[in-house]
Formats: C-alpha cells, sequence, structure tokens
C-alpha cells in the first residue's frame, strides 16, 4: 500500500501544476457525478477508489466511481456475478471477467442496458472504433442485435511461437527444421545424440507446459486443435463451423503423434508434468523444443549464465505435409470481459461518456499506461514509462494493475507498446521472424445464442467434449488405435449430438456475422 500511497502523493502535486483548461474538453460533468461499480477480477475482487488512475478519471472527467461490489471475499468472478444478480440490484457499471455470456442471456430481459443508440448518440470514440472493426461489433452483439457490454480488447497479434534449443542443434551439426519430416529427425537426434553432453539419454525432445500444445502439433499434419485462443475451440472454415477434433487431418496428426509419443520423441509426462515443465526441463538443459509465449519463453536465455552456451529462441513455424505454415495460436481481438451498465442506471448518458473517454487519446494512455507525469512521459507522441515503473525491477503487469491499469474487468483498447518497452530482445527477435511469414490465421471470435440454440449446446456439448479428450488422451497414450477406432468415434460424436450443436452453432454463427 506504499506504493499507491506515494503515486497519490505524486499525482497531487502534478494536479496543482497541470492547468485545469488543457483537459477541459474531457470534462463530462460539471459537478462531481458518483456511479456505482461492481468489478470483479481474480487479481481485484473489488474496485479500489484509491487507484491513481481512478484518481486521475476523476480529475479529467468529474466522475467519480464508488465500489459497490459484492462477493469480495471470493476471488471467483461467476460467483460474485451470481451473487450479485440474485441481490436483485445492480450498481450504475458491471465490470467482470468473463462478463459477456452474463449480458448476452440477462441484456436482452433488461438487467443490462443496450449501448448501440447510446453509443451512436453519445460515444464518438467508440462510434469511430466499431466502424473500423465491424467484426469486433459483430462478435459482441447478443442474439437480438444489440451490443450489451465494452469489451476488454487486447492489442498486439502474436502470442505462442515454436521454441527450440539453437545451441543443441549446432552442437549436432543440424539445420532448424523446416519441415514436419525434419522437425522428427532434429527430435531423433536430441533423443539420440546427448547434446547436452552428461553422457547420459536424459533428454526430454518435446515438451509442454500445457499438454494441450502437444495436441497444437497436428498442425503439422493439417489438422487443427483449436479455433481461438481457448484450447479444444470450434473453428470456421470457409463460413463453416467445424469442430477441430472431428477431421482427416486431426485423425492424421493424432496417428503420427502417438508414434512419436511411443518413440519418446515427446515428453514421458506431458500429461500430467503441467506448468512448471518448462522451467524445470530448461533449467535442469534436459528440455529441446516447446511451442510457447514469446516474451516469458525468451526470458529463459538468462540460463545462458548457467548453462554453456545455451539459447532457446523462436523459430518459424515448419511446413505441414501439404507445405503449409502456419501459427495456430494468436493473441485475439476481443475477449469476453469488460464492462455493462446496468438496467437501472438513472444516467446512462453521462455512463457511455464516461466508457468512451477511456476510448479517447488521453483516456486509452492512462488505462494503458498509468498517470501523465508520474508512471509515463510523452516522448514523439509515445507514452514511455518512467523509472517509477521500468525502475523496480518487478513485473511490469503487476504494477499496472496495482495502479488500476490494464484491468481487464474494464472496457478498453489495449497499447501494445505497452509491453513492447519490456519485452527482452530474444522475443523482438522472434517476433520480427514471424512478422515477416504472415503465419497467423483468422480466429473464431464466439457467437451469441439465443435461448434454443443454448439449450441444444448446453444439452449436448459438456459430455461431447469430455468425451472427446478421452479418446484423444488414449490415442496418444497408446491404449487405442486412433485409425481402427476413428469410424466408430465420428458414429459416437454423432449420435452424442454433435451435429445438433454444430447446426445450432452455424445458425447463431450466420445471423451474428452474415453469410
Ligand atoms: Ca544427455
Amino acid at each position: 500500500m506504499r506504493h499507491l500511497t506515494l503515486a497519490s502523493a505524486l499525482l497531487t502535486s502534478m494536479a496543482v501544476t497541470t492547468p485545469a483548461i488543457a483537459d477541459s474538453h474531457l470534462m463530462i460533468v460539471d459537478d462531481p457525478l458518483e456511479l456505482t461499480v461492481h468489478m470483479h477480477h481474480k487479481r481485484y475482487p473489488a474496485y479500489d477508489e484509491d487507484w491513481p488512475v481512478e484518481q486521475e478519471a476523476r480529475r479529467l472527467t468529474n466522475i467519480h466511481l464508488k465500489n459497490a461490489t459484492v462477493g469480495s471475499n471470493t476471488d471467483n468472478s461467476g460467483e460474485a456475478i451470481n451473487l450479485l444478480l440474485a441481490s436483485g440490484k445492480l450498481p450504475d457499471i458491471i465490470g467482470t471477467s468473463r462478463i459477456k455470456d452474463v449480458v448476452n442471456q440477462y441484456g436482452p430481459q433488461g438487467a443490462f442496458m443496450p449501448l448501440n443508440d447510446l453509443i451512436e448518440e453519445h460515444a464518438p470514440h467508440l462510434k469511430a472504433f466499431f466502424e473500423k472493426r465491424p467484426d469486433i461489433k459483430a462478435a459482441i452483439s447478443a442474439a437480438d442485435g444489440n451490443m450489451y457490454y465494452i469489451p476488454y480488447l487486447p492489442d498486439g497479434k502474436y502470442g505462442r511461437a515454436y521454441f527450440i534449443r539453437y545451441d543443441w542443434l549446432d552442437q549436432l551439426g543440424l539445420d532448424l527444421p523446416q519441415n514436419v519430416d525434419e522437425v522428427k529427425a532434429v527430435l531423433e537426434a536430441f533423443r539420440d545424440g546427448d547434446p547436452n553432453g552428461n553422457g547420459l539419454k536424459d533428454e526430454v525432445p518435446y515438451f509442454a507446459r500445457q499438454w494441450e500444445e502437444l495436441i497444437r502439433l497436428v498442425t503439422l499434419w493439417d489438422g487443427r486443435s483449436s479455433g481461438s485462443d481457448t484450447y479444444h475451440d470450434f473453428y470456421v472454415d470457409s463460413g463453416q463451423i467445424k469442430h477441430p477434433y472431428a477431421g482427416e487431418g486431426y485423425r492424421e496428426g493424432v496417428k503420427n503423434l502417438a508414434e512419436w509419443y511411443a518413440e519418446g520423441l515427446i515428453d514421458p509426462e506431458v500429461f500430467t508434468r503441467g506448468s512448471s515443465a518448462r522451467e524445470y526441463l530448461l533449467s535442469e538443459n534436459l528440455g529441446g523444443m516447446t511451442h510457447d509465449w514469446f516474451a516469458s519463453t525468451s526470458g529463459y536465455n538468462r540460463l545462458s549464465s548457467e548453462i554453456d552456451s545455451f539459447v532457446f529462441k523462436a523459430f518459424a513455424p515448419p511446413a505441414s505435409i501439404s507445405g503449409k505454415r502456419i501459427e495456430e495460436h494468436r493473441r485475439i481481438p476481443i475477449k469476453p470481459d469488460g464492462w455493462a451498465i446496468g438496467g437501472t442506471n438513472k444516467h446512462p448518458v453521462e455512463t457511455i461518456k464516461y466508457f468512451d473517454f477511456w476510448f479517447s487519446p488521453e483516456g486509452r494512455n492512462i488505462v494503458n499506461f498509468g498517470v501523465e507525469g508520474v508512471h509515463w512521459t510523452m516522448e514523439d507522441g509515445k507514452a514511455i514509462f518512467t523509472d517509477a515503473i521500468l525502475g523496480t525491477g518487478r513485473p511490469v503487469n503487476s504494477q499496472l494493475y496495482e495502479l488500476g491499469a490494464q484491468l481487464h474487468a474494464r472496457g478498453y483498447f489495449q497499447d501494445y507498446g505497452y509491453e513492447i518497452q519490456w519485452s527482452n530482445e530474444f522475443a523482438l527477435e522472434g517476433i520480427a521472424l514471424y512478422d515477416e511469414g504472415e503465419y497467423l490465421i483468422d480466429q473464431f471470435l464466439g457467437v451469441a445464442f439465443n435461448e434454443d440454440e443454448q439449450a441444444v449446446y448446453d444439452k449436448y456439448w459438456p459430455s461431447i467434449r469430455t468425451y472427446m479428450l478421452e479418446r484423444q488422451q488414449a490415442w496418444i497414450l497408446g491404449t487405442g488405435d486412433v485409425e481402427a477406432d476413428w469410424d466408430a468415434y465420428m458414429g459416437d460424436l454423432d449420435k452424442m449430438g454433435l451435429n445438433d450443436v454444430l447446426a445450432e452453432m452455424q445458425s447463431a454463427y450466420d445471423r451474428q456475422y452474415g453469410s
């Protein structure tokens, strides 16, 4: 808390020296107006009125948010929103992670205000944003065509990439693998060639913190593992909704990955090792290749001070059996998190203007970087963090959350500039490499069901998904044979209702995104 107090003190002194007139165009009301807010996220289970970002927004807009969060004693935002809904009394503003399904279900019933007309008439920055990104407008619209929330919109394209031990390749006299066959040859060499030089056959050629990143490799056989940044998600193929785990490329990929697993090219503990896999296998000089986030994975090159010649860098997606190079994972442009206006809010115009403030150039800098003159300064038109942020040695994200910046339960448009300032050279080099190749593919941004569609989905989907994942793991581990089982598996999926679920998703998709 000392940190916050210091920041507030700095803020106060700055407010005195800043001419009030300079930002007067941002003022929403002449006299301070208080609006109540429920804000819940696992990182901040309540709205903190002392956040420097809140204080700065007050100074500039005269809108004061007052904390009215329900369920702050739990870190589960879903439980908190259920408690809030059950109370029957919604505050003026409701911000939470995973708000999309809540507002799409209860918005049309009147619990949340439709935003389309309010934006059209009172929110020029939001209006301009949605005119530029009609895909995002479609993605956040409910089944009745209205938008009921303003989302957190991540910025930056790249998420995960293929990483490999460049020094091991050198050691073994190998080039970077360019296609699926060369990947296999490299993993075999990692297994057999003792690249860590300890005389033991202890290398783990391919590993992953999330076992789903093993399934991701089906893309090397032209399969798919997901259509979005959520694992196991549906995907869109030329306007048709499909599920990756019912495709031919997936079958071929799983067949081959099962072989790789049996041959010791995959971490034998891939399904159980969990989130510490990367930390353990890299720091013990055992892991050879993975598929993981650019920034955090590049950070492991710090191990070069302990492991002689250690280099773990990104390489371009290997070509699939048909010659396609794709990177299936990317940052999704829109999250189901954000904020909405309560259906009984007496100040909808002021509230939408307040939402719009965060999309103005001034508000966007504050929500991304903190308070100007304290946490950042403007240099050549860009917000650049000061030592108050970069000089602490603490993770920048955590510091920003403590200021009330970069809160995903607030509707805002992230500025990737916030992250590039502390990405290391290896991450930037890898991103440049992926930029050259245009490997990213379009993502499925989700659908908003009507009641009938939702009922079909809820009835069938959970058990289908469970069955798919059970079969998938059995095939990889060798307790089933995907080739022999495939026809029966597809028959089971049909009997379990997969084609009904796909038909409902298709009708929702066509309504939402047009044909
Ligand atoms: Ca060894």
